[in-house]
């Protein structure tokens, strides 16, 4: 037996600790006389094969069109806001009540992202690198408050800010299946640099787990449920404190240690590979059931590594948070989960920079940095790209401030859309609080969009709307037309509805148009491209088919008030006033008392020659405020 000794990294730094392996010869396992896990390959089958069902769910929706909800966590958010029952949420609360019993059996072998990190460890040690695992100790909860944030919050929430009238808990609706698969997924190019970031770069810098460890939202939770899990693996008297166990665990496990103390492991870290089980020389290890790691007292504290002094956790801790802040939804594109990814790597990179500074002596894997005072080409490398990415984060974080001011300016402005949308110059109606928040917000979101590195469709189609209320419709439309290219479902189909609606105002009819099929084509059910739709085949001449989609929109809708006096004053334009009383009668029941949204349908009414009606409309605005006299349009 080889019984060389592992000196830890945390040898450098006052405040950490270090513990001493018996057997270790982390370089191969062959060499150092531990034997191969049995388990491990029926874990990569596994998880190959959750990769590949992956694979085949999607294949399935692009053949036909409509599938299974996700089988994805994070999908469980919908079902706590909306109420949409859908496949991830009964896969995560399956997965749970798993853990509860069992242990992280599903995180071990069933979770996709894990694959990807085993692979990276694999890959990085037939190149002879063997990932160290950063051990900060407050980092740890970040995957706590990440799963509160995503799935308490939202309830606690909506309980504080609902209307009294509603219920806590919304209605469950029907969504386990879905013919719109990707539809609250990122796209590939950012999917690609996601796995890329939370699969590789985390394991290469924060050690096998790193993902897990620092990052992982769902892992905050399946910890606690572990922890209260009585299946553990757990220890007979057999143990000799070898050490194999522990070199062997990717999960960075102190299993010896754990098995020593508690005689079970005790660490919520344990993803129940069983590779331990495997390869202990003398089977002292097993599966079982017994009291929880809730159950034993803690004393395992003098043994733990830690990689980072206290003031230094401070500063991580700070440096995570700005970081994240940063490069969380930038450019309306960066995800939460490979945001917090991104940040854990960050603040490994600039605590591991600022020592390389201060340290006399400091290697990275096998690669020496810094040596006898002197920073060696390794270290200017390392450095190098440290000011990199960290440089990135800056860059960020500056466009994030720029879309955050934008987006408050965005939230000052006042006037209705419906309002500014009813003519082709909404200057007259703007208050001086718009006038402000269009100046300011059009230099923020000016910032964000033009010096940016990627299409920023969020602060382009709110600048898009900065600029039309600010009187260039013109531009506003080349704006909107280059957002759309970037977008899709939702907020495409917005997008080209507000296109649609400048050109109507604009009289480009047939250009409105074909906008504004491509609006509903991406989404049929949005009613305001529908309204928009009939106006500009009723001002093209096409008054039948106008007739059909203000019907259309009527029947999907019998409450909307513009289509209803649309098609009122469409069918007494064509002579049939008998007919129109109906929804005439049907908008004038919904119709809010207010003197603007009045003003909004008589200024509609006037543009489409539906004078009588308009009228109606422009009367009962001045009744209900005078001053409107004044702004009366000839
Ligand atoms: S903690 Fe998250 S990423 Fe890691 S295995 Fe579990 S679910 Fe997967
Ligand atoms: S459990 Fe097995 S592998 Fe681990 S220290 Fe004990 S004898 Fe060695
Ligand atoms: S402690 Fe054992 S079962 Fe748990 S992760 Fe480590 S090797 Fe796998």
């Amino acid at each position: 037996m080889n019984h060389m000794k592992r000196g830890c990294e945390s040898r450098a730094g006052k405040g950490r600790q270090s513990i001493q392996l018996p057997v270790i010869n982390l370089a191969g396992n062959q060499e150092s006389g531990i034997r191969k896990s049995k388990t491990s390959r029926w874990r990569a089958a596994t998880l190959v094969t959750v990769n590949l069902l992956m694979v085949a769910h999607f294949i399935q929706w692009r053949l036909m069109r409509t599938t299974i909800s996700p089988i994805e966590p994070s999908e469980t958010m919908y079902t706590l806001q909306q109420g949409a029952v859908n496949a991830g949420f009964i896969f995560f609360a399956l997965a749970i009540l798993a853990t509860l019993i069992l242990g992280r059996f599903v995180c071990g072998w069933g979770c996709h992202i894990l694959a990807l990190q085993d692979l990276c460890g694999w890959l990085l040690k037939k190149l002879g690198l063997n990932p160290k695992p950063f051990r900060s100790r407050l980092l740890v909860f970040v995957p706590l408050v990440g799963a509160l944030y995503m799935f308490v919050w939202p309830t606690a929430y909506r309980a504080f800010s609902k209307p009294d009238d509603e219920p806590l808990i919304p209605q469950f609706t029907n969504h386990l299946v879905t013919s719109n698969f990707w539809e609250t997924f990122p796209s590939l190019a950012v999917a690609i640099p996601f796995l890329f970031v939370c699969g590789f770069m985390t394991v290469y810098f924060l050690g096998q787990k790193g993902f897990c460890t620092y990052a992982c939202p769902y892992g905050g939770f399946f910890s606690l449920a572990d922890k209260i899990a009585p299946a553990k693996i757990r220890v007979t008297d057999a143990c000799n404190q070898c050490g194999h166990c522990t070199a062997t665990c990717t999960s960075n496990v102190l299993v010896h240690l754990e098995v020593k103390q508690y005689a079970m492991v005790v660490d919520p870290g344990c993803m129940k590979c069983m590779d331990c089980i495997s390869v202990c020389p003398n089977d002292a290890l097993y599966f079982g059931f017994g009291k929880p790691a809730v159950a034993v007292p803690k004393t395992l504290g003098p043994a733990r590594l830690h990689s980072l002094t206290w003031p230094e956790e401070i500063i991580a801790a700070a440096i995570f948070l700005a970081s994240f802040l940063a490069i969380w939804d930038v450019y309306l594109i960066v995800p939460m989960l490979m945001a917090l990814g991104w940040a854990t790597i960050t603040t490994f990179l600039a605590l591991r920079t600022w020592r390389l500074f201060r340290a006399r002596d400091l290697a990275f894997y096998r690669f020496s940095l810094k040596a006898s005072g002197q920073i060696k080409h390794a270290g200017w490398v390392f450095a190098g790209f440290a000011v990199l990415w960290i440089g990135l984060n800056v860059h960020s974080g500056w466009i994030r401030y720029n879309e955050f001011e934008g987006e408050r300016a965005f939230q000052r402005i006042q006037i209705p859309d419906e309002l500014a949308l009813a003519q082709a110059n909404p200057g007259p109606w703007l208050s001086e609080i718009d006038r402000q928040s269009i100046i300011v917000g059009t230099k923020h979101l000016q910032a964000a969009s033009s010096l940016g590195f990627f299409t920023n469709s969020a602060a382009l189609s709110k600048l898009a709307w900065f600029v039309y209320l600010a009187g260039d419709a013109d531009r506003s439309l080349q704006l909107l037309a280059l957002v759309t290219d970037y977008q899709q479902g939702q907020a495409k189909a917005l997008s080209l509805y507000y296109s649609g609606a400048i050109l109507n105002r604009l009289g480009r009819y047939e250009q409105a148009r074909v906008t504004l099929e491509r609006a509903l084509a991406e989404r049929p059910d949005l009613i305001l491209a529908r309204e928009e739709m009939g106006e500009a085949l009723w001002q093209l001449g096409r008054k039948d088919e106008a007739l059909g989609v203000w019907s259309d929109a009527v029947q999907r809708n019998p409450g909307l008030v513009l289509a209803n006096n649309q098609l009122a004053g469409a069918l007494v334009s064509l002579g049939r006033p008998a007919a129109a009383i109906v929804y005439e009668k049907q908008a004038d029941q919904v119709t809010p008392e207010n003197p603007l949204f009045h003003w909004m349908i008589a200024l509609r009414l006037a543009n489409l020659g539906m004078k009588e009606l308009a009228e109606k409309h422009f009367q009962k605005a001045i009744d209900l405020d005078p001053s409107l006299q004044a702004r009366r349009p000839n």
